[in-house]
């Protein structure tokens, strides 16, 4: 992603979040390095107790990142080689390629208008391999979770939510993350909540899941009543870093105000862009009381889709297009044989408007603005 301060409006916000945050920030930074607090310290543990509080489960581990929390979670549920996962193509390639790394078998299924998994096509996907269901609640808004939970439960199959894009996001009054056995975060930088560099964690309500995913990132370590280092499984160098979680914490204040304000920002879009017959908006803010959307990103569905991509980057508006070949249909990933009418369709049409908390409103309208000139 390029980060270049001529845009008027840069699609991310990294450098003005800093400024916001700098004293806070630089104090943890220099507290955390006084104390030598580097790995697995107090505030990996605070961050853990911060992120459960927040999605209403009983545990949180904290890893290296996304895609390591979707690999443990997978591995802590059992699943391995010759197991089949339902999920879908139009997603960030973490989400299949976790599948793939524990050697499970991706089956991908098409997703609806909202971008998110059709329920409705996942009792054909089922075989007798099946062994789970990895939900992507896509760009903050959740799936249709009472349907793929009534599934899943009739079949009995484990649920592994991938949370990544949705941190906060409700279906029903109820949690990303709070459905499965396991929700999966990232809190890479362009993530609601991201830090300074890779993180993630999965949630649980499992004890037993828990430690299997605590187990998974530091090498199978464990103390046992000696005090003696005990090594119960082969694991991975993959632990949250002690000064991630300490800036993660100090963010975390702001995440509420953060979704509230990205929120707003849907709104505003929505009205303004409402009108232009040549885009499809997605689902407004309060348009249906179940659905609960953070607006990790807000995602247009375009005609002439690369034309107002570089028009937008003319008028010094940067956005991002971020599947332009379904994942599904990359040669080298031997997944070729989906046929996914709607999601092949998506990677056309798809593109990002900027969305961030720091966003005034005069850069808003300038790109409802300039989005309008494009097909006037
Ligand atoms: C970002 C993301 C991931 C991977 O997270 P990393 O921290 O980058 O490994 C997985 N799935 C989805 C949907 C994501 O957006």
């Amino acid at each position: 992603m390029e980060y270049n301060m001529k845009y008027k409006v840069p699609f991310v916000g990294y450098k003005l979040q800093y400024k916001n945050l700098k004293n806070e920030i630089s104090r943890v930074i220099e507290d955390t390095l006084n104390r030598g607090d580097l790995i697995l310290r107090k505030d990996v543990e605070e961050f853990e107790r911060n992120l459960a509080s927040f999605v209403g489960t009983k545990y949180a581990v904290g890893v290296n990142s996304g895609t390591d929390a979707l690999i443990f979670s997978l591995k802590a549920a059992g699943i391995g080689s010759g197991d089949e996962v339902i999920t879908v193509s139009h997603t960030f390639v973490a989400s299949i390629a976790a599948i793939c790394h524990v050697g499970a078998i991706p089956i991908l299924i098409d997703v609806r208008e909202d971008f998110n998994i059709d329920v409705n096509k996942i009792k054909e996907a089922i075989t007798e391999k099946t062994k789970a269901i990895l939900p992507v609640h896509l760009n903050g808004r959740v799936c249709e979770m009472d349907k793929l939970m009534e599934i899943a439960q009739k079949n009995n199959l484990l649920v592994i939510e991938d949370t990544a894009q949705a941190l906060g996001a409700k279906f029903q009054g109820k949690t990303a993350g709070s459905f499965g056995i396991a929700g999966c975060f990232s809190f890479y930088p362009a993530k609601i909540l991201g830090t300074a560099g890779d993180a993630g964690a999965v949630v649980t309500d499992d004890e037993n899941f828990a430690e299997k995913v605590r187990l998974l990132r530091n090498h199978g370590q464990r103390k046992n009543s000696e005090g003696k280092i005990e090594i119960l499984l082969f694991g991975e160098t993959s632990r949250l870093d002690n000064l991630q979680a300490a800036i993660l914490n100090v963010k975390f204040k702001y995440l509420p105000k953060w979704i509230k304000r990205r929120r707003e920002i849907a709104e505003i879009y929505d009205k303004g862009l409402s009108n232009v017959s040549e885009i499809k908006l997605p689902p407004a803010p309060n348009s249906d009381p179940k659905y609960f959307d953070i607006f990790q990103n807000y995602v247009l569905k375009a005609e002439r889709r690369d034309e107002l991509s570089n028009f937008l980057k003319e008028k010094g508006v940067e956005t991002l297009i971020k599947d332009p070949i379904a994942n599904h249909k990359q040669p080298r990933l031997g997944l070729s044989h989906f046929n996914l009418p709607y999601t092949e369709k998506l990677a056309e049409m798809v593109i990002s408007l900027p969305i961030y908390p720091e966003l005034t409103q005069e850069q808003i309208d300038y790109v409802i603005n300039s989005v309008k000139e494009f097909y006037q």
